[in-house]
């Protein structure tokens, strides 16, 4: 099988690398392919199975890490796992299509690790703590409590960052859309 590109995109919850990763699929010059990782939590707002996120239980999850189908997985926060199956990734490569990934910090860097040549590995950073706080709140799709676990991870994930390939600043949202599609542009032509 041809192997494509893979683009990792990673940061903590809010930064805006989601809205980054959509606006970038969106962009038909890149050949990019959502990968869309299991989940062991439930879907919040309009989310879908199969587009968003496999939303899988917990005893399933554990079942795939035991047959090996992962190609990185983590416990992104406590009874919630995240991760990447193999399978996923033939699917897109059989399409002829380049591979992004919206996930944590730590399956960003193991997929970098995994395949170093094959893979752009791009870090979004908020402009501040504050400003995450900010805007988890104001996404309001979680409890307090859960924005407060997501916050508490953020600077230890900030710390992370010069490990990236390359960092984007999402101090202004359109400004980091530009930035990001001439960062993929030139990586998927290279
Ligand atoms: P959320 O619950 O907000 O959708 O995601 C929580 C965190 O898990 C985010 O940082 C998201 O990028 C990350 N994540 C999503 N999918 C995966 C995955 O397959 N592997 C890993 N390691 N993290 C993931």
């Amino acid at each position: 099988m041809n192997k494509g590109k893979l683009i990792v995109f990673s940061a903590p919850s809010g930064s805006g690398k989601t809205t980054i990763v959509k606006h970038l699929l969106g962009q038909e010059d890149l050949n990019l392919e959502f990968s869309i990782s299991a989940a062991s939590r439930a879907p919040r707002g309009e989310e879908v199975h199969g587009k968003d996120y496999y939303f899988i239980s917990l005893e399933e999850f554990k079942k795939h890490i035991k047959a090996e189908d992962f190609l990185e997985w983590e416990e992104v926060y406590r009874d919630n796992f995240y991760g990447t199956l193999k399978s996923e990734i033939e699917r897109i490569w059989a399409l002829g299509k380049n591979v992004i990934f919206d996930i944590d910090v730590v399956g960003g860097l193991r997929i970098k690790h995994k395949f170093p040549e094959e893979t752009l590995a791009v870090f979004v950073k908020p402009p501040s703590v504050d400003e995450l706080k900010r805007r988890l709140k104001q996404r309001s799709t979680e409890s307090e409590d859960k924005i407060n676990m997501r916050i508490a991870k953020a600077s230890v994930e900030l710390a992370t960052a010069p490990q990236f390939d390359t960092i984007i600043k999402n101090y202004d949202l359109d400004t980091a859309k530009e930035e990001a599609y001439q960062l993929v542009k030139e990586f998927v032509n290279k």
